[in-house]
């Protein structure tokens, strides 16, 4: 798919803000593509990860932001494991879903952004995700108390989630890095 950037955008690019979020040295890739060949969602939306590294390398602004992509990446670090030089996607893709919420591109006509803030939501509070908490979280912010509720029993009985949340993290170390971001982020 070719690559547009509006002639404006390279002016106030995010590239920056994107590489002060997520630690990662955009500039680096080579565009071999190993990521976007082994990401399991890239096929089912609109632009790939290897795009999104490029069309910020070109100086890409905002509305990039807009990409389907940042929403559906599942952090699954298959484009991790394959890039030779160790770029971070799920990071840029936190970044992105993080610029997106600040500058309200998020996608309204979506859920993910409401499902990403509840799971960060549960990481600050328990110190790791806690699914179970994150499901009722997310059953009540969208109004859909009864949909699938069907599923639970076979979840629950296969071990997929727990009942209670995770005791082994260091909850007070998880804080600390959350305040940290949140107190950086308004600098
Ligand atoms: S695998 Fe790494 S170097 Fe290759 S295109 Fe993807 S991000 Fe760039
Ligand atoms: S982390 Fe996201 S971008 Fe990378 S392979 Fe998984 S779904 Fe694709």
């Amino acid at each position: 798919m070719p690559i547009k950037i509006k002639k404006e955008a390279v002016r106030r690019g995010i590239i920056n803000r994107v590489k002060e979020i997520s630690g990662i040295d955009i500039n680096a890739c080579l565009q071999c593509k190993k990521c976007t060949n082994g990401c399991p969602v890239s096929e089912y939306t609109s632009s790939s990860p290897s795009e999104i590294i490029k069309k910020l390398q070109l100086g890409a602004g905002e509305e990039l932001l807009d990409s389907e992509i940042i929403w559906t990446c599942v952090s699954c670090a298959t484009c991790y494991s394959r890039c030779p030089m160790e770029i971070d996607m799920a990071q840029v893709m936190d970044a992105l879903r993080v610029l997106a919420e600040e500058t309200g591109a998020a996608k309204p006509d979506g859920n993910m952004p409401l499902m990403n803030k509840i799971l960060l939501g549960t990481i600050k509070t328990f110190g790791r995700t806690y699914d179970l908490g994150a499901m009722a979280l997310y059953k009540a912010g969208t109004a859909s108390y009864m949909k699938d509720m069907d599923k639970v029993p076979m979840i629950l009985k296969k071990g997929k989630i727990a009942l209670l949340p995770s005791q082994g993290a260091d909850k007070k170390m998880v804080k600390q890095i959350f305040n940290h971001l949140e107190k950086a982020r308004k600098k």
